[in-house]
């Protein structure tokens, strides 16, 4: 959300410009890549529940499609703005190129909150959203998935509407759908799996037996249940988590030394991934300030909870035996904390790599769905592990070849792939 003097997609475009300069764009392509290639905003009428209408303003952001049919979140947010979904689908564009999928870059969304809005309410909602872009989005063009207040169930209505406007079945349009509708096995575990498949190829990489690490991390919910579950199977032990606690408004950091136990915390855990705080006491976890996992003497730090987390005010605190951090949030560590992990040499799995298995994932459940033959589970994690060890060697690669970052080796890999497509196609 636009925050002050803070515009995401003026960071974006900057974020872009700098690796623009590093591979010495050509500057049509580079004129080209800075701006979305197509971008629609528009009203969706609603009978409210009283009777009256009300008017939401809805968005839809193709940031670029050369690689393939645009492939984004859209969200549901009172504070969305067109520069976040801007510098959101940007960075789809760059993601979904980093991983070597077919796939370009777009998000959308509605102002709206779906706290005050009724079941009904919302899905007039989703079905005004296609209705009014029908002929711009589909299989072959822009593959919306669900993000922030967004659920399988609106993703239904939304391809129900498509398929009604289009007369046929087309469950390739959209992902993220339930499980038996269309939707993909293994998409639940797949964003936090792919960040334990980075992080353990590098490991291997810096000559570290993964049995004897230890782990701290930031957040509690989809992304690292997952994570923690993967981690812990392949024999490294999680020492801490922090999370937030909606009842005191802040967060804590519940600490065992001898290794959280996933389950008997999950047990203890609301579905917004917070803690019963003295069921984990009784448990033996000692409880200490929110930002003390990033303090934890451990070998890997993961955040996988908020954007802007590891920053100025704290980088200095991480603790000293950290060597890898694998970003399972999206953008937590700002570009001044950053500038302190690169001159520690710490091994930083950037998120739009780390994070990458789940739209992943969401490509597999359009190829199933396209087919109209659906993988066991195992098939589906599988090809994923294949897809994040190959995107993690190619990043490796450029950054061991060129000494340069591993944030700046995954921006030169997506970029170049998207410059190259839009040259071939004669665009730039
Ligand atoms: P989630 O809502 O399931 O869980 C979020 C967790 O973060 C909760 O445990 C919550 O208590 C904790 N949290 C919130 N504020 C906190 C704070 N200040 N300090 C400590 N903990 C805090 O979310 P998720 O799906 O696990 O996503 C986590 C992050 O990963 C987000 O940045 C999201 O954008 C990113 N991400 C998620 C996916 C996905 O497939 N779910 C894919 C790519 C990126």
């Amino acid at each position: 959300m636009k925050n002050g003097s803070y515009n995401p997609f003026e960071v974006a475009q900057s974020q872009f410009d700098n690796v623009a300069e590093l591979l010495d764009l050509d500057n049509g392509v580079k004129s080209l890549l800075r701006e979305p290639m197509r971008e629609y905003q528009f009203v969706i009428p609603v009978r409210m529940d009283d009777g009256s209408i009300k008017v939401f303003k809805g968005f839809r952001v193709q940031h670029n499609d050369a690689l393939g049919p645009a492939k984004g979140g859209n969200r549901f947010h009172p504070l969305e703005t067109i520069d976040t979904v801007r510098a959101l689908a940007m960075w789809m564009t760059w993601k979904c190129s980093v991983v070597d999928i077919p796939l370009g870059g777009g998000k959308g969304g509605v102002i709206c909150d779906p706290h005050n809005l009724s079941q009904r309410e919302q899905e007039q909602i989703c079905r005004g959203w296609v209705r009014q872009l029908s002929k711009n989005v589909g299989p072959w063009s822009d593959v919306p998935a669900p993000d922030v207040m967004v659920s399988g169930q609106h993703m239904l209505w939304m391809l129900d509407e498509f398929e009604t406007i289009h007369g046929g079945h087309f469950p390739g349009f959209i992902t993220g759908k339930p499980v038996g509708m269309g939707g993909s096995l293994g998409r639940t575990e797949a964003t936090g799996y792919g960040v334990i498949y980075v992080l353990r190829e590098a490991l291997k990489v810096l000559g570290i037996d993964i049995k004897k690490t230890t782990a701290s991390i930031q957040g509690f919910g989809n992304v690292a249940q997952h994570a923690i579950q993967l981690y812990t199977q392949l024999g490294g032990k999680v020492t801490a988590i922090s999370c937030w606690d909606q009842e005191d408004n802040t967060a804590y950091t519940y600490r065992k030394k001898t290794g959280i136990v996933l389950n008997e915390l999950k047990a203890i855990t609301d579905k917004f991934g917070g803690i019963d705080k003295q069921r984990a006491c009784d448990l033996g976890y000692e409880k200490l300030p929110g930002e003390a996992w990033l303090e934890e003497e451990v070998d890997i730090l993961i955040p996988a909870a908020l954007e802007n987390q590891i920053n100025r005010g704290n980088v200095k605190k991480i603790g000293s035996s950290v060597k890898v951090i694998s970003e399972g949030a999206n953008g937590p560590t700002t570009p001044e904390a950053d500038s302190v992990l690169k001159e520690r040499n710490i091994f930083v799995l950037p998120d739009f790599l780390a994070n990458a298995g789940g739209v992943t994932c969401s490509y597999f459940e359009q190829v199933q769905c396209n087919t109209n033959y659906f993988w066991e589970k195992e098939e589906v994690l599988d090809k994923l592990d294949t897809k994040m060890t190959s995107a993690f060697a190619a990043v490796n690669e450029v950054a061991r070849r060129k000494k340069v970052y591993m944030r700046d080796a995954a921006y030169m890999i997506a970029i170049n792939r998207v410059a190259e497509a839009v040259q071939l196609r004669g665009w730039a």
